[in-house]
Formats: C-alpha cells, structure tokens, sequence
C-alpha cells in the first residue's frame, strides 16, 4: 500500500512578473507595472496541479530560507501536497524574473538558487518518500546528477515519469527507466538532435521509443497529443476550448497523465484525461491558479 499517488521531484521558483510597454534592450532602463510574485516552477507547479485533482502528492525539492521558501510551502500546503520532503536553506530560493510585453511576449532571467542545491544525497535521504509513493516524476530544473539518483532508488514496481524541461541529451539510465517520457515539440528536436531534422511528431515518437523509454507522450498544443508504446503511435485529440493564457499547460498534462498511470489506467486513456486537464488549464489566467479539480475537469 503506498502512501503517495504521487511524489513530484523537482523545482519551486518565485516568479516575479513585470508588465512593460517595451522589454528593455541592452543598457536600457525601462518602468513598468506593479510587481506580481507568483509560486511557480515546474516541480512546485506539477505537485499542485496532482493534489488539486485529488491525487494524494509529495514534493521532494529545496527552497531558501526566505520569504519566497516560505510563500511556496504556503502554496503547496494550501494545495493539499505533503511538503514533508520539502528542504530548506543551503542557497537562496530559486527566482524567475519575467518581464511581459503588451502582446505577450516575455524576457525570463533564471536564478536556481536552491535547486541547483537538490543533490544526489538528498534523494538518498528522502529514500522512504520514494518507497512510499506509487509514481515518481521529475524534470530538469534540477541537477541532471539528482534525476539520476532517482532512477537508482525507485521502488520495486515502481514507475517514473519525466519531463526533461528544460531539455538536454539523457544518459542511457534515465532514458531505460522513463515510463512515460512527457515532451513537447521543442524537447523533443533537443533530445532527439540531428536526428529530429524534417521529421514529424509521430517520427520523433518513434526515435524517443527507440532510445529506450517504455512510453512515450509528445504534446502538441492545442493540436493535442500523441502517445506511443509498444503497441503503436496514437494521436490523442484535443479538447477544444477558448485558450486564454496556455502557460501552464505542460505541467498540469504531466501531472495528470502520472496521477491516472498510477492510478492503472491504460496509456491512451491517461493520456486522453490529461489532455482535458491541459485543455482546462489554458481557459484560465496563470500557471497554478489555472489549473482545475477533478469536477471541472468532469464539466468541461
Ligand atoms: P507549457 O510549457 O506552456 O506549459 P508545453 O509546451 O509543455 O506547455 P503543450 O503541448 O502546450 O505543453 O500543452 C500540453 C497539453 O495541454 C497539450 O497536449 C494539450 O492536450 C493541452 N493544451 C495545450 N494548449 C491547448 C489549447 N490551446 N487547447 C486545448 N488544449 C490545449
């Protein structure tokens, strides 16, 4: 019996968002609005789209001793997620800081922070919570050698997701131990490299299949998704909605898709509910405040 539908391993990041008429070129100064502070990161972002739709979900990651450390527990916490795994100190909490243009188009500057801090000893430490949980998932705004250490210490039966965002070539382990392997587009033509020029998304598919994973989703915006295994390529449509603001999206389909493996569904059909989760996700505003429950999901 496991305790944890879910343990996500990954960042938590303050997003610092400024709305300016124009992003400052080099040397230039510019004012802008007020300044918003949301809780993000992918980590932090994938745990609470998994709790909000009722998955019983753990986060293993590192914040500062900080005001932002203290803002992201708060989030988790009031999300439902067990911040057990949660560490504190060692480096400043981990900051985006976004400026936004009238139409849309952002300027992020990264600072890991305490991320980077996440080490290999870390997830040897918290080797209960693994134990303890049915699906593992991680992406990579952590330290590559961190994601390694996880796929050491899965469980027995146990099953590991991962979303290599922001991408980079995988070693061999990691790749073996993916089921599934989550991309969009863009990761996908990293991982793959040369071997991604000219071909399609059910190629890739093919190509990421072939480099070790047991599964594989390649997510395609509002064009949906396509899911591959053993068994074949099959295209998972999208549910058509008025896209408000799509940030986000890629961390509540992640979330998703590992909650309902876990839960022992069937690939396609895992695959078929998170695209409704992601699909909801974008009718809002935000990353974390946009994503739905399981009766929102259920009314779309
Ligand atoms: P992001 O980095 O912005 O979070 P992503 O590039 O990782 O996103 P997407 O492929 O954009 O991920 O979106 C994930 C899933 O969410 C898609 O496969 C699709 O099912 C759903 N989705 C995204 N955008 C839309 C949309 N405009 N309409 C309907 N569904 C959408």
């Amino acid at each position: 019996m496991y305790d944890y539908d879910l343990l996500v391993v990954g960042s938590a990041n303050a997003d610092l968002v400024v709305g300016v008429e124009r992003r400052p070129a080099a040397g230039e100064t510019v004012l802008g609005s007020d300044l918003a502070v949301h809780p993000g990161g992918k980590g932090a972002n994938q745990a609470v789209a998994a709790a909000r739709l009722g998955a019983r979900t753990a986060l293993l990651a590192r914040v500062g001793d900080d005001a932002y450390g203290r803002l992201l527990l708060d989030t988790q916490r009031a999300a439902g997620v067990d911040t057990v795994g949660v560490l504190v100190g060692g480096a400043p909490t981990g900051v985006a800081l976004i400026t936004v243009d009238p139409s849309g188009d952002n300027s992020i500057v990264v600072a890991p922070g305490a991320n980077a801090r996440l080490a290999p000893g870390d997830v040897r430490a918290a080797a209960c919570l693994l134990q303890a949980s049915r699906v593992v998932s991680a992406q990579l705004e952590i330290p590559l050698e961190t994601v390694e250490e996880i796929v050491r210490n899965l469980p027995d039966g146990g099953r590991f997701v991962l979303n290599p965002s922001p991408p980079r070539p995988l070693p061999r382990a990691v790749l073996d131990a993916c089921d599934p392997l989550i991309v969009n587009e863009h990761e996908a033509r990293v991982i793959l490299g040369a071997s991604a020029t000219d071909g399609t998304p059910e190629e890739w598919a093919r190509l990421l299949l072939a480099r070790g994973p047991r599964s594989v989703v390649v997510t395609l915006g509002a064009g949906g998704a396509l899911a591959a295994d053993a068994q074949g390529v099959t295209r998972v449509p999208s549910v058509p909605v008025r896209a408000v603001d799509t940030t986000g999206a890629g961390d509540a389909f992640t979330a998703a898709l590992a909650w309902r493996l876990g839960a022992g569904a069937p690939l396609r059909e895992a695959a078929a509910y998170a695209a409704r989760v992601g699909a909801a996700a974008v009718t809002r505003r935000g990353a974390q405040e946009s994503f739905p429950t399981a009766e929102e999901v259920a009314a779309l």
